[in-house]
């Protein structure tokens, strides 16, 4: 066969010209459809799952359907003014947040975009939102508590640096108070924070931002917010944006306690999402991968090994439930991700026991061994003592005769569930914490009047603190609470209770 270089020629340029023409197709694609915050574009045939996409105006997009002849994306802006045949590029990145100290003290939404006026940041690099958690090698155990500053919790049910503890309870019964005085029991500990809001009103979001500027919480922490306003994807996108920029401060040998506040609301956006890319609907309506999104979130959490710098990511997941009822799906499947959860009740709550934490049901599977000796000694006893008051109690409420001997309990498991009520914004140091519980757990206050416990508590923590701050300290310090330091309580409350005026 004779070729002539002529015929060569024009097929060589008509392949480079089929060329140029692919790479127009691959880069960018038109939009086919588009409403709801979801769009379906045709030509983006090598765009990845999870890629950030741009369509005209500035407004970003997020690629999650990889279908056969179309690319299923959601918005993460406002739709007006894009339609139907108009270019969308790709950009080849995963979508990713900037990280860095500057966010510090900053509101930002789920793009790690400034939203509290007070202008640009200077981030130190960008992460991908999505990372994959670190595996088991790269972790050690838990081994450092992460002070709440909460009596009920700190003793009963105690937190580890790297845990994931899950704060659940209906609406309105003190969740997010329990994360705010975590937040605000790190100031001084160098502990980074971050609160992720989730679908939750702006009013809302700025009151806790407010909140937390005005108690000097903001020097350590980053508000990530996406409202109920926002796009569900962009609330959708929220705690993975907020986790990479813990994650910059953990990979750094740094703590970070992050709150995602509320991961019920999370499943309820991905659902959105999801229902509106024609994403087949499972149980309750939600998408058959709803549980991994939780764990392959919650999974980020970590206590990072010596040799990857020793840093901690640690989770406090919210989930509001429906009347109580923890055996819905997304209350069971969040509960199945975390170590431990602790459950707030409505029924206390407004009985008056706030915080409206049930010691009988809560848990925490790995902070234990975190706790401080002297925590640890007295937090036994305690859980003891509130579980046999909890059975008599119910017993009692019939008027059946009790003996001394269970009269007594009744009356010292009076007193402890007084001193497990704290108020908000007033987390307490750990060992205070002891000191009064010490107090409670060794008949030390029988004779004071339950009326008078708080009283009694508030007056005596103080007097520790003017008369004897080496007790205090030695807890802190030597950990166990030896038979010397033990005297030297007993005495101390001997004398102050000589003081007390009841
Ligand atoms: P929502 O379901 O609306 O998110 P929530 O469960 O997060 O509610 P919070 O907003 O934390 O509940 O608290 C509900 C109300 O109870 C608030 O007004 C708060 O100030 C009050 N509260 C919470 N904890 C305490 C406490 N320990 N002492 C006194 N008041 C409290
Ligand atoms: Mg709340």
């Amino acid at each position: 066969m004779n070729i002539k270089p002529e015929e060569i020629t024009s097929i060589i340029r008509s392949e480079i010209e089929k060329y140029q023409k692919k790479i127009e197709t691959t880069d960018s694609g038109t939009i086919v459809q588009i409403g709801d915050g979801v769009a379906r574009v045709y030509g983006l045939d090598d765009c990845m799952e999870g890629e950030l996409l741009e369509f005209p105006r500035g407004i970003l997009g997020m690629a999650l359907n990889l279908e056969q002849d179309n690319v299923g994306c959601v918005l993460l802006g406002p739709e007006e003014g894009i339609k139907e045949g108009d270019i969308v590029k790709r950009t080849g990145k995963i979508v990713e947040v900037p990280v860095g100290e500057a966010l510090i003290g900053r509101v930002v939404n789920s793009l790690g975009q400034p939203v509290d006026g007070k202008g640009p940041i200077k981030n130190s690099g960008m992460r991908d939102i999505e990372v994959q958690a670190p595996g088991v090698i790269e972790r050690k155990s838990v081994n450092e508590p992460l002070q709440t500053g909460i009596k009920a919790i700190d003793s009963m049910i105690p937190i580890g640096k790297g845990q994931r503890e899950l704060i659940i309870g209906d609406r309105q019964t003190g969740k997010t108070a329990i994360a705010i005085d975590t937040i605000l029991n790190q100031k001084g500990k160098d502990v980074v924070c971050i609160y992720v809001a989730i679908g939750q009103k702006q009013s809302t979001v700025a009151h806790i931002a407010n909140t937390l500027s005005e108690m000097g919480a903001m020097d350590y922490t980053i508000v990530v917010s996406s409202t109920a306003a926002d796009t569900a994807p962009l609330q959708f996108i929220a705690p993975y944006a907020g986790c990479s920029m813990g994650e910059y401060f953990m990979n750094q040998g740094k703590d970070v306690l992050i709150i995602y506040d509320d991961l019920s609301k999370h499943a309820v956006a991905y659902r959105t999402m999801s229902l509106l890319l024609k994403r087949p609907p499972g149980r309750e309506a939600y998408p058959g991968d709803v549980f991994y999104i939780h764990s392959r979130l919650l999974e980020r959490s970590a206590k990072l090994s010596d040799e990857n710098g020793g840093g901690s990511l640690t989770a406090l997941p919210i989930i509001e439930t429906l009347a109580g009822d923890v055996t819905a799906y997304i209350p069971t499947n969040v509960i199945s991700i975390t170590d431990g959860q602790i459950f707030l009740e409505a029924e206390l709550f407004h009985g008056g026991l706030k915080p409206a934490v049930n010691a009988g049901i809560s848990v925490s599977r790995v902070g234990g061994n975190a706790q401080i000796k002297a925590m640890k000694q007295v937090a036994g006893t305690l859980r003891l003592e509130l579980a046999q008051y909890r059975e008599l109690a119910a017993f009692a409420q019939f008027g059946s005769d009790l003996d001394k001997e269970a009269k007594n309990r009744l009356e010292k498991g009076k007193r402890l569930m007084e001193i497990l009520k704290q108020d908000q914004y007033e987390p307490m140091q750990v060992e205070k914490q002891v000191m009064i519980l010490y107090a409670g757990v060794n008949n030390h206050l029988m004779d004071i009047s339950v009326y008078n416990i708080r009283r009694f508590e508030k007056e005596f923590l103080e007097y520790m603190d003017t008369h004897h701050r080496d007790i205090g300290k030695e807890i802190i310090d030597g950990g166990k609470l030896t038979d010397e330091l033990k005297s030297k309580l007993d005495e101390a409350i001997a004398e102050f209770k000589k003081l007390f005026a009841a």
